[in-house]
């Protein structure tokens, strides 16, 4: 007897109406999203058509067209936001593919936005403007030695990037 009385009181209080209602929002609010999502990807395809890119640390976009605006390692990286990326990812990579991505930084640097490279640090007084990024001398390969003695081209195995500001 109890248990029937029980077993009715489980069924739902609310009026099928309304619960209907509340359903249909929740679909709604599942197809806006997924309106969105489909609208977000329409515009990122076509800001690819364009020509844009956003750098992945700062997202404002660049043109792809221009070869000073990002470089380029898997994830795009404005000028700006180099030096605070590549302190962050440079221990993260093996020996290999550091060289490799440090190299091709380094020559971006010096060509599309004249950075010089020094290999004395402490000859040349830091501007409180100027950003340096330490790199491994190509040269020797980070080792410091060349042809039995020190490598001309850096200071123990080193080098240093000097940045203009922007
Ligand atoms: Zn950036
Ligand atoms: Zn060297």
């Amino acid at each position: 007897m109890i248990s029937a009385i029980g077993s009715r009181q489980m069924e739902p209080q609310l009026p099928t109406d309304a619960i209907d209602a509340s359903a249909k929002r929740d679909s709604d609010l599942v197809q806006t999203l997924a309106d969105i999502e489909l609208e977000l990807s329409r515009i990122k395809g076509a800001l690819g058509l364009l020509g844009v890119r956003a750098c992945s640390s700062c997202k404002i976009f660049f043109r792809t067209s221009e070869p000073a605006a990002l470089f380029h390692a898997g994830e795009a990286v404005c000028y700006r936001c180099i030096p605070d990326w590549w302190a962050s990812r440079r221990p993260q990579l093996d020996s290999d593919l550091r060289e490799r991505i440090e190299h091709r930084l380094v020559h971006w640097l010096v060509q599309q936005h004249g950075a010089r490279v020094i290999h004395h640090p402490e000859k040349q007084a830091e501007s409180a403007c100027e950003t340096r990024i330490i790199a491994s001398c190509m040269e020797c390969r980070g080792t410091g030695k060349h042809n039995g003695g020190r490598c001309p081209h850096c200071y123990d195995g080193n080098v240093w990037v000097v940045m203009k500001p922007q």
